[in-house]
């Protein structure tokens, strides 16, 4: 299934040649990866810490890993920290989009070269993009519940507007939202951000859905499966839960748990190993100054970066087991254990 991710590379400079420039690991040396992440708030967060790990290690090379704590000055001098031991090369999470643009161009002065990871950083100079196709992770969503429910009044609970991701994921849910509500048969009725992709903001968002529609909602998509939780419980207060659709994403082992106990509809999920492995495989070529070529281009407002981007898969209580659980994404034990 992983087989659009590979990206080419070719030497482009001797072993002698890589040694004189900045940023770029000596020959014999261990390759030094420094990787910069956002949050540990979701649970992805943390596999996506371990398998990058385990595939930097896999392929001979390490990595120091720093988390910021949601907090985009932290980030920044964390980031500055990794740049001033050395790394050969910097693999950033953005807590912000557009801020990060500062970290990108510390780094490049002094030779590192950066690669997003997960989420795009804008208006920089960025050397490499790995995700998922965040777009089509809307689209999933959008298409599983406008099945279930094409007609009636939707509400949507977007995530932190200051990720890219988010703005992708909604883009993705309106492409095939847009055509029923110019039909009339689709209304959203309700749909903000929910700041910092923090549950309780989602909460106090869908709160103010039901008030503001008296109940009298047909389907709610939520940008991930944290604040799809936040949803559901905003629904079991006023007795809705499982009576209403609701999308997550992310395939955390609560939203796939809610999704066999019948109050979450669907989420869709992304293959941590695969988004890892690929990162950290393209980090070590571009800090060993092999050049490297990428199939995609996405545009981030500055440069055509170049992308990988990973397929995600949509899944209901009817696939669970053919593809979280055959991946070994979560057990079964796990997944049923409240059933
Ligand atoms: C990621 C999601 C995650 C969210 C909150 C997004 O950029 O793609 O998987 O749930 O951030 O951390």
């Amino acid at each position: 299934a992983q087989s659009d991710i590979q990206a080419s590379a070719t030497p482009s400079m001797s072993d002698a040649a890589a040694e004189s420039v900045g940023g770029l690991a000596s020959p014999g040396d261990k390759v030094k990866i420094g990787f910069s992440m956002d949050t540990f708030q979701e649970e992805r967060w943390l596999k996506d810490r371990d398998l990058f790990k385990e595939a930097v290690e896999a392929l001979g090379a390490e990595v120091e890993i720093m988390a910021a704590n949601g907090d985009e000055a932290k980030q920044n001098s964390q980031a500055e920290t990794l740049i001033g031991q050395g790394v050969d090369i910097l693999v950033v999470v953005p807590h912000n989009a557009e801020s990060t643009a500062a970290i990108v161009k510390k780094a490049h002065s002094v030779g590192i070269k950066v690669l997003a990871y997960d989420r795009l950083i804008k208006n920089a100079e960025i050397d490499m993009y790995v995700s998922f196709d965040n777009e089509k992770v809307g689209e999933l969503q959008a298409q599983a519940i406008t099945k279930l429910v094409p007609k009636g009044k939707y509400v949507y609970i977007g995530g932190a507007d200051t990720d890219n991701n988010a703005h992708l994921f909604k883009k993705g849910v309106f492409n095939v939202l847009q055509p029923l509500i110019d039909s009339g048969d689709i209304t959203v009725v309700y749909d903000q951000w929910s700041k910092d992709w923090k549950p309780a903001n989602a909460l106090v968002n869908m709160e103010a859905a039901l008030k503001a529609n008296d109940n009298r909602i047909d389907a709610v998509i939520a940008a991930n499966d944290a604040t799809a939780g936040s949803v559901i419980q905003a629904l079991a207060a006023q007795g809705l839960a499982g009576k209403i659709p609701v999308a997550g994403q992310d395939a955390e082992l609560a939203g796939v748990q809610r999704i066999v106990e019948g109050t979450q509809t669907m989420t869709v999920y992304k293959p941590i190993r695969a988004l890892a492995e690929t990162a950290a495989a393209l980090a070590i070529r571009m800090a060993k100054g092999e050049k490297v070529i990428a199939e995609s281009k996405v545009n981030n407002g500055k440069i055509e970066v170049p992308s990988v981007l990973l397929s995600p898969i949509a899944v209901d209580k009817l696939n669970i087991d053919e593809t979280i659980i055959a991946d070994g994404f979560h057990t079964r034990e796990d997944v049923y254990r409240n059933v």
